[in-house]
């Protein structure tokens, strides 16, 4: 885990450019880290998440406020900055705007633990029902009540935004949303759209998933590893 300055700028870029990489955002999204104890955080400038830049970070505190850095915040930074000011335990956020979890929201379905790494949202992933863009104060405080003490958030018709204690497991976990609300919507198409065709796991078996499997424990290192490992190879839009 990020221990220093510099490592933490490094994990706040490349989790960026994972979130392009695998296709949770284009041109739109960001990734950001909170500075351990204290209420600012390392956010990529206003541009694709796929290049950022570790040398090019804007630090952010959670009034709004640019303390350091060229070039201008991305305009959701609100998200990020209402999230960590509501959630001092949260070190790590990405916002980004997945097609299959938007899908999801759009026909109407509620998140639906249907595979081992779905485990994570065990809790139910909660949704800010209003469309549009995260602009103000009062929006960003608005997603951090919708996401309430959970570790994601469905943004209808827009995205999603991922929350833990350190920017790694945010990463993954958005990863493993987008691969859960993919597979939901293989399984209504194959089911004929008829979810009670639809094997949803037990909270039982949801549980011994996430403590296998979800991003909170040591094994989910080796999904940052390869996320990393695959992102500095691909090239961007690839
Ligand atoms: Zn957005």
């Amino acid at each position: 885990m990020a221990d220093s300055d510099s490592e933490l700028r490094r994990d706040v870029a490349m989790a960026n450019r994972i979130v392009e990489r695998f296709k949770l955002a284009t041109a739109f999204g960001h990734a950001s880290a909170r500075v351990p104890g204290t209420n600012h955080f390392y956010i990529s400038t206003r541009r694709s998440p796929g290049l950022a830049d570790e040398n090019d970070l804007l630090l952010i505190d959670t009034d709004g406020t640019v303390l350091a850095g060229n070039g201008r915040p991305n305009s959701e930074f609100w998200i990020h900055a209402r999230i960590y000011a509501a959630r001092p335990e949260v070190n790590g956020i990405v916002h980004a705007h997945p097609l299959a979890c938007v899908a999801l929201t759009q026909i109407g379905e509620p998140h639906r633990v249907v595979h081992n790494q779905g485990g994570v949202f065990v809790d139910g992933v909660p949704e800010y029902k209003d469309i549009g863009l995260i602009r103000s104060r009062e929006l960003g405080d608005r997603v951090a009540e919708s996401l309430g003490g959970g570790v994601a958030v469905m943004m209808r018709g827009h995205g999603i935004t991922t929350a833990f204690t350190n920017l790694r497991a945010a990463t993954v976990a958005a990863c493993f949303l987008e691969e859960s609300a993919d597979l939901q919507m293989r399984m209504l198409a194959a089911a004929g759209g008829n979810t009670a065709k639809i094997r949803t796991f037990t909270r039982e078996e949801a549980e011994l998933a996430r403590d296998q499997t979800g991003p909170g424990v040591a094994a989910a290192g080796r999904a940052w590893e390869y996320y990393a490992a695959v992102a500095a190879t691909k090239s961007i839009g690839g």
